[in-house]
């Protein structure tokens, strides 16, 4: 198992955010989490790389207990991030933003994260911007660069945020196919979207979260075309 977390709760001091999480993802798996705003699907996916703390449950990345284990750092460098707003650095070139966490968290050389970024630039299709500042490029641009710069820490899982949220909508389709390349080589995938169609096509398993609790988590096919949950039907009714 990749990721199992148990029985999580997370509450934000009254506010309880997440009830009674349970899941499993197994290696290559791509799932994606879907359900209205502020029903924790953020919250979660930050409490499986412990951007948030948890308050009872357990969570297991890669055989590691992630809240007991004292060197996060490393369980960290095993999981690449990215969300709906994009956090490159503006003062740094596209280059100097992807060698910087290999650079200064892993020691890599400069010259082999370069070469690294270059390999990794070309596989998102944007190698000729290697040298340019983030304000010069698109929204779609900078997310690819996003995603690029996450896989330059060769992760073994990665988790978006809605990472097609803020663009424009001709430039959706240029992440999403980042995204299912990526997939279709064999990449843990976990991802919050509200893309119904890459969900329906990409996705091995769709979760549905409602109110802090997973209320579905089943294959696409059954969650679009048979939700068992009055609630998933309503939010389905309303997004499709
Ligand atoms: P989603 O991503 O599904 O829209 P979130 O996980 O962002 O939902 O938020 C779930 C709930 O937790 C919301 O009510 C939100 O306002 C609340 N919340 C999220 N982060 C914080 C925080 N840092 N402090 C207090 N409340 C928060
Ligand atoms: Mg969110």
């Amino acid at each position: 198992m990749v990721i199992k977390a148990t029985n999580i709760k997370k509450h934000f001091g009254e506010l309880e955010v997440l009830k009674d999480i349970s899941l499993e993802i197994t290696e290559g798996e791509v799932v994606c989490i879907i359900g209205p705003s502020g029903s924790g699907k953020s919250t979660l996916l930050r409490c499986l790389n412990r951007l948030e703390e948890i308050q009872a449950g357990t969570i297991n990345i890669l055989g590691n207990d992630l809240v007991k284990n004292k060197k996060i750092d490393k369980i960290r460098e095993n999981i690449g991030m990215v969300f709906q707003h994009f956090n490159l650095f503006p003062h740094l070139t596209v280059t100097e933003n992807m060698i910087l966490a290999p650079v200064e968290l892993k020691k890599m050389s400069k010259a082999d994260a370069k070469v690294k970024a270059e390999e990794l630039l070309d596989q998102v299709g944007l190698l000729d911007k290697k040298d340019v500042y983030p304000d010069t490029l698109s929204g779609g641009q900078k997310q690819r660069v996003a995603i690029a710069r996450a896989l330059e820490m060769n992760p073994k899982i990665m988790l978006f945020d809605e990472p097609t949220s803020a663009l424009d909508p001709e430039m959706v389709g240029e992440v999403l196919k980042v995204m299912k390349d990526l997939a279709s080589k064999g990449m843990t995938m976990v991802i919050v979207t509200h893309e119904m169609g890459f969900a329906r096509d990409v996705a091995d398993r769709v979760i549905f979260m409602d109110q802090g609790y997973i209320l579905e988590d089943d294959t696409p096919e059954n969650i679009f075309t048979n939700p068992t949950s009055d609630r998933c039907k309503e939010f389905l009714n309303k997004v499709i």
